[in-house]
C-alpha cells in the first residue's frame, strides 16, 4: 500500500493536493497526523531550499514519502521581493492586508506602476530511500495598486493574471485552482508519477 505525507498544516492545500493525488496513493496524510513534529524553520533564500527543507525534515520524522511546498510572489522590479518572505513581508506577524499595503507602498515609493509579477510554487518530493525531486509552477501577471475581488487569499487581489485581465481574487476558486502556480507544479508531479 502506498502512502504520501503532504507536509502542510493548511487544510485548503491538503484538499487541493488530495483531489489530484487520491488515485495515485492509497492513503494521504498531512501534518495534522503528526502533531508532535517540530515546525520547520524556513530560512532558505529560495522557494526550492525551503520546500526541500520541509520535505526532508517531515520525511525523516515520519519515515514516509513526503511532498512539501513553498510559494510566494516575486516582483522582479523589486529585486524579487517579497519572494520567500511573502507571508511576513510587512513583519513576522503581518496579515494579508498589511503585506498588500506594504507592497503598494514600496511600488509607490519607487514610482513603479503595474510591474510584472510571478506567483511561484515549488513542490519538493522526498523519499526515505534518499530520492529527491522538485517541481516548479509559475503564473505570470502584473500588480495593480487597486485591490479587486474577494476570493483566494494573500496577494490575490493585487495580481492581474496575464491573458485573463482580472485579478486572481476575482476568479472563482475552481478556476484559480486550475491555473494556479500550485496546480501547475502539482500537474508536473502527477506527470512524474505516471512516468515512474
Ligand atoms: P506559503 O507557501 O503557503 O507559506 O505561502 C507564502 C505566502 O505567499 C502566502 O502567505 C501569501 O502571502 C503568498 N502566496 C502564496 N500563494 C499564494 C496565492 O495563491 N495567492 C496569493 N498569495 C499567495
Amino acid at each position: 500500500m502506498s502512502s504520501l505525507l503532504v507536509a502542510t498544516r493548511n487544510q485548503g492545500k491538503v484538499l487541493e493536493l488530495h483531489a489530484m493525488l487520491a488515485d495515485r496513493f492509497d492513503q494521504i496524510f498531512s501534518m495534522r497526523d503528526f502533531p508532535t513534529m517540530p515546525e520547520t524553520i524556513e530560512d532558505g533564500v529560495t522557494f526550492q531550499e525551503n520546500a526541500l527543507k520541509k520535505a526532508r525534515e517531515a520525511c525523516a520524522f515520519s519515515g514516509m514519502e513526503t511532498l512539501a511546498d513553498d510559494s510566494g510572489l516575486v516582483v522582479p522590479l523589486l529585486g524579487g521581493e517579497p519572494g520567500v518572505y511573502s507571508a511576513r513581508y510587512a513583519g513576522e506577524n503581518a496579515g494579508d492586508n498589511e503585506n498588500n499595503a506594504k507592497l503598494i507602498a514600496e511600488l509607490e515609493r519607487l514610482g513603479i506602476m503595474h510591474p510584472p509579477a510571478i506567483f511561484v510554487c515549488c513542490l519538493a518530493y522526498v523519499r526515505p530511500d534518499g530520492f529527491e525531486q522538485t517541481f516548479i509552477g509559475e503564473v505570470h501577471g502584473v500588480i495593480t495598486a487597486f485591490p479587486a475581488g474577494d476570493q483566494g487569499f494573500g496577494y490575490d487581489p493585487l495580481f492581474i493574471v496575464n491573458g485573463v485581465g482580472v485579478t486572481m481574487a476575482q476568479l472563482p476558486l475552481e478556476q484559480k485552482n486550475r491555473i494556479s502556480h500550485r496546480s501547475l507544479a502539482l500537474q508536473q508531479f502527477v506527470a512524474f508519477l505516471k512516468d515512474t
